[in-house]
């Protein structure tokens, strides 16, 4: 029985009142598994009322006592780690063991949302005799998170655990090609006694994106996904004054020199290209290989064959992805490149209808090929030759984008001298993924990310609150001076 998926609001699945329905396939097998309606803004304008009216009694109750519920989300998160990792799997197609590292990372950021009051205590000082100023963290209102298809729990436990925990009430925008983990999002806040109205779902695609980004009660807008949309979303959240953070999309570079250690970067840079079927915005996409460094590359190849599709190597999200990924490559052969291992027309046994791409090795990229420009999103790398480290760093600055980039090397020098000249909001030595975790912020730099701060950690709080400042001074004897 195919599900239907609804939308969640004042604490209820209210079917919309939209007739405009949508599909949703299992990638592993092209299976319709669910059908979402695609809000409109009527949906739209009953949710941001519920909240409104919710969102006034959450500010009021102090934050040690709202933060009780994610206590006991996160319980219920562990206790249903299993089930919720099998959801995963069903609608976005990667390996159950991704699916639970996935649930994993939402149960660490839901942690981080229940240590908050320790870190948003505010500041006091007498500014002069008795005289006192104070800082205090309050909350924005209703705000909206809207999030891509590639990590169908973990990217909104970005936004939902701070942005509620902070006194917010949130209003979520699944990826309509992965909206059915949001739906036991829902019911487990809710079991875990988070008030109607604070945590609400609108289903839907563009038309609900842009009557979010206009809604006149909606304060701020965080947005995941392509820099092609993050760019329209902040465009318009930001002409309609309201606070916007909008993470887009990457094209991550990882630079080896010929002293790393082989093993450890073939097996790191093969993990970061293939793992979620290079559908993560943290995936290398680039090895840009320093000197003589063909023993590194070939053992690059051969961790990258260990992939195998269907076994430890899911699927991308739709045929539409299969056939773009498999176009990049046929196209980088084209102009002249070498496809060292080569993941197209890749099938698997009785899922032949599913969406695989094997692994993919491109050797001999030039920096004017596609392949090393844009993001691919799939399991490809790219490998660029230089002679000197200095070309490399040239590649990586090079980019428009900025999430993340790495190096590998013995040397502590040349490693410092990539921390310091990438242009990357996270960067790695010797490690594939560098992903920092909470209470460490994550968030990239130029067109990886629009707006000030990151979206999770501390950084997050910025975002989430604003700040109220009181002064005060309650003795009469206290002197009046040119600032009272
Ligand atoms: P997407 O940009 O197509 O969609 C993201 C969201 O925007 C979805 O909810 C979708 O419904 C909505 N949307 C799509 N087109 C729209 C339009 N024209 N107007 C308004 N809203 C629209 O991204 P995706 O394909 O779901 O996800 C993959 C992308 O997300 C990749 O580029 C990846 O790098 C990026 N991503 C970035 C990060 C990060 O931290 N920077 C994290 C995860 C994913």
């Amino acid at each position: 029985m195919r599900e239907k998926v609804n939308n969640f609001i004042n604490g209820q699945f209210i079917v919309s009142g939209s007739n405009r329905l949508l599909d949703v396939e299992c990638p592993l097998d092209g299976t319709v598994i669910a059908t979402v309606r695609l809000s409109n803004r009527n949906d739209l304008d009953q949710t941001v009322r519920c909240a409104v009216t919710a969102q006034k009694q959450w500010e009021r109750v102090p934050i040690k006592e709202r933060v009780q519920i994610f206590f006991r989300y996160k319980q219920l998160l562990e206790r249903h780690s299993q089930p919720l990792a099998e959801l995963i799997v069903q609608e976005n197609g990667k390996t159950l063991g991704e699916a639970t590292a996935e649930i994993d990372k939402a149960i660490e950021l839901t942690e981080f949302a229940c240590s908050l009051p320790q870190l948003v205590t505010g500041e006091v000082l007498e500014v002069s005799k008795g005289v006192e100023c104070r800082v205090e963290h309050c909350p924005v209102g209703v705000v909206a998170s809207i999030v891509p298809f590639n990590f169908p729990s973990m990217v909104p436990h970005w936004t939902l655990c701070n942005a509620i925990a902070l006194g917010n009430a949130l209003i979520m925008k699944p990826s309509e090609v992965v909206p059915i983990s949001c739906q036991r999002i829902a019911s487990l806040l809710k079991e875990a006694g988070l008030p109607d109205g604070i945590f609400s779902i609108v289903n839907g695609d563009k038309e609900i994106v842009e009557a979010i980004c206009d809604h006149p009660d909606i304060d701020a807008v965080s947005f995941v996904g392509s820099t092609k949309v993050a760019k329209l979303v902040y465009a318009r959240a930001t002409s309609n004054f309201k606070r916007a953070l909008a993470l887009g999309g990457a094209k991550n570079h990882l630079i080896v020199l010929p002293d790393a250690h082989p093993e450890m970067t073939g097996s790191n840079v093969a993990a970061s290209m293939s793992g979620c079927a290079g559908q993560r915005c943290m995936a290398a996409s680039v090895m840009v290989a320093v000197g003589k460094t063909d023993h590194i590359v070939e053992k690059v190849c051969e961790e990258v064959r260990k992939f195998i599709p269907g076994q430890n190597l899911g699927a991308v999200i739709s045929r539409q992805a299969k056939e773009r990924i498999e176009r990049y490559i046929t196209d980088a052969e084209k102009q002249g490149a070498q496809i060292r291992v080569d993941g197209r027309g890749a099938t698997v046994e009785g899922k032949e209808n599913g969406y695989y791409v094997g692994p993919t090795v491109i050797d001999y990229v030039t920096p004017d090929m596609a392949v090393a420009r844009e993001e691919i999103f799939g399991p490809v790398i790219s490998i660029l030759r230089t002679n000197t480290l200095d070309e490399a760093i040239t590649i990586e600055n090079r980019s428009p984008y900025g999430n993340a980039a790495s190096v590998f090397t013995q040397s502590g020098g040349l490693a410092r001298q990539v921390v310091e000249n990438a242009s990357a909001g996270m960067v790695g030595v010797n490690i594939g993924v560098p992903v920092p975790r909470e209470p460490f912020s994550f968030g990239g730099w130029n067109e990886s990310n629009f707006g000030t701060g990151d979206i999770t950690g501390k950084s997050s709080i910025g975002f989430w609150t604003k700040l109220k400042k009181i002064t005060v001074k309650w003795n009469p004897e206290s002197r009046t001076n040119w600032m009272s």
